[in-house]
């Protein structure tokens, strides 16, 4: 079965085939962060869904080359550095370092390109583009020396956000980079200097300036991968008006189709709203982090549910995410032990079948535009099952190191298996005194040892094969 995704611009569900003819390379692309605050989990829901969906591909065979860009130019960082009296590029640092640590914690893949707006090589291909549009008569400068997109050379704007133009009637001009479907009109592509963009300004051929939101993402996204993608993803918000100026830039400029299939991620939400910086709903990953919250946990609670389903953000939601990786850890740790008590064993294949198939299934579920609730029930039937042939001594050593397999797969896609770290000495040096104190029956010295390791963040069970110390 083919990899059949949602693509927003045709609201199908369509069959996945990218435009290598060998069907193996994908050139994706994913609009990064603006980086004039801490990433909120909002934004991160979107950056999951992606890694989400890179991994899968590639779990499927495919060999992603994706880009994600970083605005570090547009009326929001320029507002955010003038009120932090800092140059641009000094206060959008700290945020780009900031991004790139919150990728780290969840555990997402990096992409094979970061481009920033303000890199030279990228300004330039901004400037370019908007020159050939001006050539053509399809961008114009008006009385206030900024460039418009003139609307009404392409026909097919709206087509992604199922816009009727005829109903909205679009007319004048919107500079801003964010509108509302209600004010369309001839967009920015370049913005002349004003005052409150202090020195931020480059020169052009219709003077000092800077480029409007859109042109950057249209400029990075054809100079790293070319006029045209297979896929380019974003947010729900990311639709209208920015995927859809996109998309008219660049089919103007290269005439080749730009996108072929489109995909967006529902909001997160909290309490009925989208979380957002600009109304002032949000938590940062770090809030979470201050709170005792992992990385592993933000990421399960925010990559369980299908990403075209809104999310509504809860600490019952993560409070979930924590038992259910305690469980799938638990699990993990159980069939390890397990298949370690018996090492020379190997998985024969006919042991196999039925767990294979939960692992198939788990794939197929994935196919079906990432349907992870579905897949993560066959993940849990699978831990379910395995469990309760263990608890009744039915799994053999070579069934456990299969599964052990299985699990490496789905968690290539997953990337939930938890951190290993080495058990400290001087946790290893208490639990070897409560092993002493054991053997000489000191219960209440061996009740002490224990608060002690715990104190120090371990837990030491005692199983059938000796003490066993996990992270708390
Ligand atoms: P921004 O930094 O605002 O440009 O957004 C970066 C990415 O996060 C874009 O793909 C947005 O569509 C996405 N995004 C912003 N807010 C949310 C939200 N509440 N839920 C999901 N994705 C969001
Ligand atoms: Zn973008």
């Amino acid at each position: 079965m083919p990899v059949r995704l949602h693509n927003t611009y045709t609201r199908q569900l369509e069959d996945f085939t990218p435009l290598d003819p060998a069907g193996r390379a994908v050139k994706m692309y994913t609009c990064g962060p603006t980086v004039y605050n801490h990433a909120h989990i909002g934004n991160v829901r979107a950056y999951v869904f992606e890694d989400l969906l890179q991994r899968h591909l590639e779990a499927r065979g495919y060999a992603v080359e994706r880009v994600m860009n970083l605005t570090d130019v547009d009326d929001k960082t320029i507002r955010g550095a003038r009120a932090a009296g800092r140059r641009l590029a000094d206060f959008t640092q700290v945020y780009k370092d900031a991004f790139f640590q919150d990728l780290g914690t969840l555990r997402i893949k990096r992409a094979s390109h970061f481009p920033a707006a303000t890199e030279p090589q990228y300004l330039a291909r901004m400037i370019e583009m908007i020159a050939q549009l001006v050539r053509d008569g399809i961008a114009y400068q008006a009385d206030d020396k900024s460039v418009y997109f003139r609307l009404s050379k392409f026909p097919d704007y709206g087509k992604l956000a199922h816009l009727n133009l005829d109903e909205l009637r679009p007319s004048g001009r919107v500079n801003s980079d964010e509108y509302e479907k209600e004010n369309i009109g001839d967009f920015a592509l370049w913005k002349a200097w004003d005052e409150a963009d202090g020195d931020v300004r480059w020169d052009s051929p219709w003077g000092a300036g800077r480029p409007g939101w859109h042109i950057e993402c249209s400029a990075m996204a054809t100079a790293l991968l070319g006029p045209e993608l297979d896929i380019h993803c974003g947010g729900v918000d990311n639709i209208f008006p920015h995927h859809e100026a996109e998309i008219a830039q660049s089919e103007c400029c290269t005439g080749e189709k730009f996108v072929r299939y489109w995909m967006h991620c529902a909001h997160l939400m909290v309490d009925g709203q989208k979380m957002s910086k600009k109304l002032g709903n949000f938590h940062t990953l770090r809030d979470l982090m201050d709170k005792g919250w992992t990385g592993r946990e933000v990421r399960f609670a925010l990559l369980t549910v299908n990403y075209r389903l809104p999310l509504n953000f809860t600490l019952a939601g993560l409070e979930a995410a924590r038992a259910a990786l305690a469980r799938i850890d638990e699990w993990v740790r159980r069939i390890s032990d397990f298949r370690f008590q018996i090492s020379d064993q190997q998985a024969d294949e006919s042991e196999m079948v039925p767990l294979v198939s939960r692992e198939r299934y788990f794939f197929l579920a994935l196919d079906d535009d990432l349907n992870i609730s579905g897949a993560m029930g066959h993940l849990f039937d699978m831990i379910r099952e395995s469990n309760s042939a263990l608890d009744h001594g039915r799994l053999t050593p070579a069934q456990a190191a299969g599964l052990l397999h299985l699990w490496e797969l789905i968690n290539c896609v997953l990337a939930f298996h938890p951190d290993s770290v080495a058990v400290p000495a001087a946790v290893l040096a208490l639990a070897e005194q409560r092993q002493q104190a054991r053997a000489g029956k000191d219960w209440p010295a061996s009740d002490r040892l224990r608060d002690e390791i715990a104190a120090l963040g371990w837990i030491v069970k005692d199983t059938k094969d000796g003490p066993k110390l996990t992270q708390r």
